[in-house]
């Protein structure tokens, strides 16, 4: 019998779905096996009906519930409670969905202070006021998924991979269990490591010293050369079966998609320490909680002190 699949989105930018897609010719076979019964980027699926004549949220029941980005509204908290109710296994997918992700940098602000901005600071906006008539309620700030409710698996990354995606689906399939890489991307970071001091920090549109053509192991590692790298801080997985982190692929540091390497570790706290053991000095960089925290800022980052 076909495993029902319910999936919804919330605060992203549709990359996540795109992910999906991305599967390319394994997904025909792991399609195969899946009833898809809701995902509104596919079909018309109103959750009020058509013209909003149903007052209630209506999702099927599914065996596998898919879930995209943070909870920034009341009504992507509800949906996120139905889906919970009506799927047995609830993954939330991306690091929106897993921690905030970009959407969640905006808790460095107050709600207001933020649509103040959108829609009377900004000058490509006509300062016509904030809109609240037809909209759903925004929350207090960005929530990941697990905050609101109990999520069974989290697959993250900024887009999360194909290759997870289809792992992930195929386990759900087969019954087998999923476990991410505990390790960090340093750790599959094929880069010279030579523990050489570093005074400052470079820009990124340097560029780093690589010859091209040639294996990346015979590249110094990106932060030896003085590029913010948050590879030490940052759990693998975004290189699947290549194994080589997809940034560092393209000579371009970690930005930390694919979030800490476990719930309990602190990203500020692990990449203060390793500035620090190649001599630099982390208050070279004026913004580090948006930094460190640029994926994971859901119940990280904090409206800072206006001046
Ligand atoms: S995790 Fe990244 S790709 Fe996925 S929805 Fe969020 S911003 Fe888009
Ligand atoms: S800091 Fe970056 S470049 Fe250096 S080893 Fe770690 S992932 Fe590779
Ligand atoms: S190298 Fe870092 S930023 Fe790049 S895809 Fe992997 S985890 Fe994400």
């Amino acid at each position: 019998m076909a495993v029902r699949l319910a999936e919804e989105w919330f605060a992203i930018c549709g990359g996540c779905e795109v992910t999906i897609l991305d599967i390319g010719e394994p997904l025909i076979d792991v399609l195969a096996k899946l009833d898809i019964v809701h995902m509104p980027v596919l079909m018309d699926h109103k959750l009020f009906g058509q013209t909003g004549e149903n007052a209630e949220l209506s999702i099927p029941e599914a065996d596998v519930g898919i879930i995209t980005g943070g909870i920034r509204t009341e009504e992507h908290k509800k949906i996120a409670q139905e889906m919970r109710k009506k799927c047995k296994t609830l993954i939330a997918m991306g690091s929106c969905a897993c921690f905030g992700g970009v959407p969640a940098l905006a808790n460095l602000y107050s709600t207001e202070e933020m649509t103040d901005k959108v829609y009377r600071g900004s000058v490509t906006t006509d300062h016509d006021g904030i809109p609240h008539s037809g909209i759903p309620a925004l929350t207090d700030r960005v929530y990941a998924v697990k905050e609101v409710v109990p999520v069974d698996l989290s697959l993250p990354g900024c887009p999360t991979t194909p290759e997870m995606v289809a792992g992930a689906l195929i386990a759900l399939l087969e019954g087998k269990p999923i476990e991410l890489p505990s390790k960090s991307v340093c750790d599959d970071c094929p880069t010279i490591r030579e523990k050489k001091a570093v005074s400052t920090l470079k820009r990124r549109l340097e560029g780093p010293e690589f010859t091209p053509g040639r294996p990346l192991s015979e590249m110094r590692c990106l932060m030896e050369q003085g590029f913010l790298c948050l590879g030490p801080a940052t759990r693998t997985g975004c290189g699947g079966s290549q194994g080589t982190p997809r940034c560092i692929r393209a000579y371009m540091p970690c930005e930390g998609c694919f979030g800490p390497l476990s719930d309990t570790a602190n990203p500020m706290v692990d990449m203060m320490g390793a500035l620090s053991t190649i001599g630099l000095d982390p208050k070279q960089i004026p913004d580090r909680a948006p930094t460190f925290n640029r994926f994971v800022g859901a119940g990280r980052l904090r409206p800072l002190p206006r001046r």
